[in-house]
């Protein structure tokens, strides 16, 4: 059945899931106090899926679990509900490859900095998006470039709340200059982490450096778990900051999110990093996530 309003054909419309309900992206809207919206009093996910199959669901929603709690915000929902209204989104939106995007804020309130008095409910609004892989596998193969930024955002990007103001300013400066991403600076001249990826080199021994988990970064899934593909490939990792001099004499270097799985970076403000091509550890590196990633999503598929 095809569902019409003002000629459009909702069924083809993208589907948000609001506060209970699955509407239309022109329908779906949160109230002006809401405290998200006002103070950016809210926390967010973004869960990668592959051929309709959520890759790494339950460390995506153990994160959400810490940042809600950092902030005292109260749970929307149990685990199991929360499962099920992320795979309604995945269904209702036919997303095969894409990402589901979830955010909860502490709710809505009379405009007050401190938390609201009365407990609220929060809010939890979750969009889907198409991704395209063909894309992703293209970049891989010929490597971005990366522009440094001073770090100027609030002190505990390690909570994964919706303040990213730093972060959009950031990755349009890296836009501006035709860069792919932003990586942070802070102010011992030390990178912390890109806009929405975590930074990786490799040295000359083959050894990957990533910075250690502090308040500074956010502890990414990606990089988590490619502590274990590393230690399959027999590839150290060490974790420890490091600054754009060991960058630019690193061998290669490359950055991990769950949108870019492994991406090479094969520049710095411009300037090459090893042969200003994509090395051999990151392409093995890249190609055993995406290993990872097929099996993984094959398994909760079955
Ligand atoms: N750092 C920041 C600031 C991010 O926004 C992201 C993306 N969530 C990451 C790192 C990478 O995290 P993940 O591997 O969990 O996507």
């Amino acid at each position: 059945m095809r569902w019409f309003v003002s000629g459009r054909d909702l069924t083809l419309s993208r589907i948000a899931y609001v506060n209970g309900q699955y509407l239309p992206h022109s329908a779906a809207s949160i109230h002006v106090e809401d405290r998200g919206y006002q103070f950016s009093d809210a926390v967010y996910e973004v869960i990668m899926f592959v051929a309709g199959s959520p890759l790494d669901m339950e460390p995506h929603l153990d994160r959400l679990d810490n940042s809600l709690a950092e902030l005292a915000i109260i749970q929307p929902m149990v685990r199991s509900a929360l499962r099920r209204v992320i795979m309604e989104v995945v269904r209702r939106n036919r997303l095969q490859n894409g990402i589901v995007y979830l955010q909860v804020s502490r709710g809505v309130a009379p405009r007050d900095h401190a938390f609201p008095s009365v407990n609220v409910d929060p809010a939890l609004v979750m969009t889907a998006k198409r991704l395209d892989f063909a894309k992703i596998r293209d970049l891989q193969n010929r490597g971005v470039g990366v522009k440094t930024v001073p770090e100027i955002r609030w002190r505990r990007p390690d909570i994964k709340s919706v303040s990213l103001l730093g972060n959009v300013l950031a990755k349009e400066s890296a836009k501006i200059d035709g860069a792919y991403e932003a990586w942070f600076i802070d102010q011992a001249g030390l990178v912390t982490e890109g806009t929405s990826t975590n930074a990786w080199i490799v040295t000359s021994d083959d050894t990957l450096i990533t910075r250690q988990l502090d308040q500074a970064i956010l502890p990414g899934i990606t990089r988590a778990v490619l502590f274990s593909v590393a230690a399959e490939l027999a590839l150290k990792v060490k974790e420890q900051a490091f600054s754009i001099k060991d960058v630019l004499s690193a061998k290669e270097a490359f950055l991990t999110s769950s949108t870019n799985f492994v991406m090479p970076v094969i520049s710095i403000d411009g300037s090459p990093i090893g042969r200003c091509e994509p090395g051999d550890v990151s392409k093995k590196l890249v190609d055993a996530y995406w290993r990872y990633v097929e099996l993984t999503t094959a398994d909760n598929a079955r």
